[in-house]
């Protein structure tokens, strides 16, 4: 199965499949001629399936580095941002290389970023290995890293030359991360596909059992998705985009507030899609069953759907610390019915802070 994400001539495929790992040196010399690869991952997907990547790459001829990141958030920084650069110099990487990054949203953001850096540019391969990476990061192009103060602060839009994707590596991820996976492809539905919410509200035993039929099936549709949202804004200027944030501003409130420690991403997303839900509910956007439907279904995948004992106070402030926060005023993305939002910045404190104390 291959999608085409139109952006003129950044435009590029993603090839989603089961047991493709194999074809990645197929896929590159389609889209490359360049023999010079730097394989980008981390010290977990190292040995599962970037070694592999590796060696498909040598067998198919090609000179392969492989650079290995400690695996976490943490190395989303700038030292290891110029660890990379620096070992690229010293193992003869230049303009006709090419960057790869085999690995979860960290390596692909920190490994999209050399690419966008090193002499200005160098084309850039995504084989994605989380589910969080194959529906949302590795589609559209943003990259970077975090700076102590800020997370995703300093950046680059850089769309890779095309995206492998094998669900089967999904079989290996720990089961926390593939459910935080899961409230990405959620928010999908409840954003702009009433029929992809359906399907996930039927499918659940086969999702959660991981087949791989229905994984193929899942990734692609939340890549389209995905894809129609970024071609139709790819650089955050029209505000299209901006859906995509359903449930992350109370979501990045939740991750400040636990130091990102405590709580996956995802996990966030699933609870601040609920308090967006109820939000919604509380000012008559919409009916409560779209609300219960959402949390059903988090539920059911494993997701956590009411805020931890948050200070509600507290969380409010936080909200304010979004970047998203535009000429002063808080910004949500609220659902309007499954499958369509709109954005809104009418909405009282009062009213927010009740749904986080619970009284939807
Ligand atoms: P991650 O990259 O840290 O991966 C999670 C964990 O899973 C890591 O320990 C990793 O080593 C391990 N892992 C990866 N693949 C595995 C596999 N197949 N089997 C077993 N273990 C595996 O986290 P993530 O959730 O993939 O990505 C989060 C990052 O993505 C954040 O930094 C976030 O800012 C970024 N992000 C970027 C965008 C974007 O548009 N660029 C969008 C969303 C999120
Ligand atoms: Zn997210």
């Amino acid at each position: 199965r291959t999608l085409r994400v139109d952006l003129k001539e950044r435009g590029y495929d993603i090839a989603i499949g089961s047991g493709t790992l194999p074809q990645c040196a197929e896929f590159l010399a389609e889209r490359s001629s360049s023999s010079h690869v730097v394989l980008i991952t981390d010290s977990n997907v190292d040995e599962l399936y970037a070694d592999a990547v590796g060696d498909y790459f040598v067998e198919a001829g090609l000179e392969v580095e492989l650079l290995v990141i400690e695996a976490g958030e943490e190395s989303k920084n700038a030292d290891v941002l110029i660890d990379l650069w620096q070992t690229m110099l010293a193992e003869g990487a230049d303009r006709g290389s090419v960057v790869a990054a085999v690995g979860g949203g960290v390596v692909g953001d920190i490994a999209g970023f050399v690419a966008a850096t090193f002499t200005r540019g160098v084309p850039f391969l995504q084989i994605p290995t989380t589910l969080l990476a194959q529906v949302d990061s590795s589609v559209g192009g943003k990259v970077g890293v975090n700076l102590p103060e800020a997370k995703n602060i300093v950046g680059a839009f850089w769309q890779p030359l095309g995206v492998l994707i094998d669900v089967d590596v999904l079989g290996t991820l720990p089961a926390g991360e593939f459910a935080a996976g899961m409230a990405e492809v959620v928010k999908y539905g409840v954003i702009m596909d009433e029929p992809f919410f359906e399907y996930l509200e039927s499918n659940v035993d086969a999702i959660n059992a991981r087949d791989s039929e229905t994984l193929q099936y899942v990734v692609e549709r939340c890549c389209r998705l995905k894809a129609d949202v970024v071609q139709e804004d790819e650089r955050e200027e029209t505000g299209r985009r901006a859906i995509l944030n359903y449930g992350h501003t109370f979501a990045h409130a939740f991750e400040a507030a636990t130091q990102y420690g405590k709580l996956l991403h995802g996990e966030a997303v699933a609870m601040g899609m609920v308090c967006a839900s109820q939000l919604a509910e509380r000012i008559g956007l919409i009916d409560a069953q779209a609300t219960q439907r959402q949390i059903e279904l988090l539920e059911a995948l494993s997701l956590p759907t009411r805020p931890l004992e948050f200070d509600s106070e507290e969380i409010y402030r936080l909200m304010w610390h979004d970047k998203k926060v535009a000429d002063g005023k808080l910004r949500f993305v609220l659902p309007t019915r499954l499958g369509e939002v709109k954005l809104t910045s009418a909405v009282k404190s009062g009213d927010v802070i009740a749904i986080l104390e619970g009284d939807a």
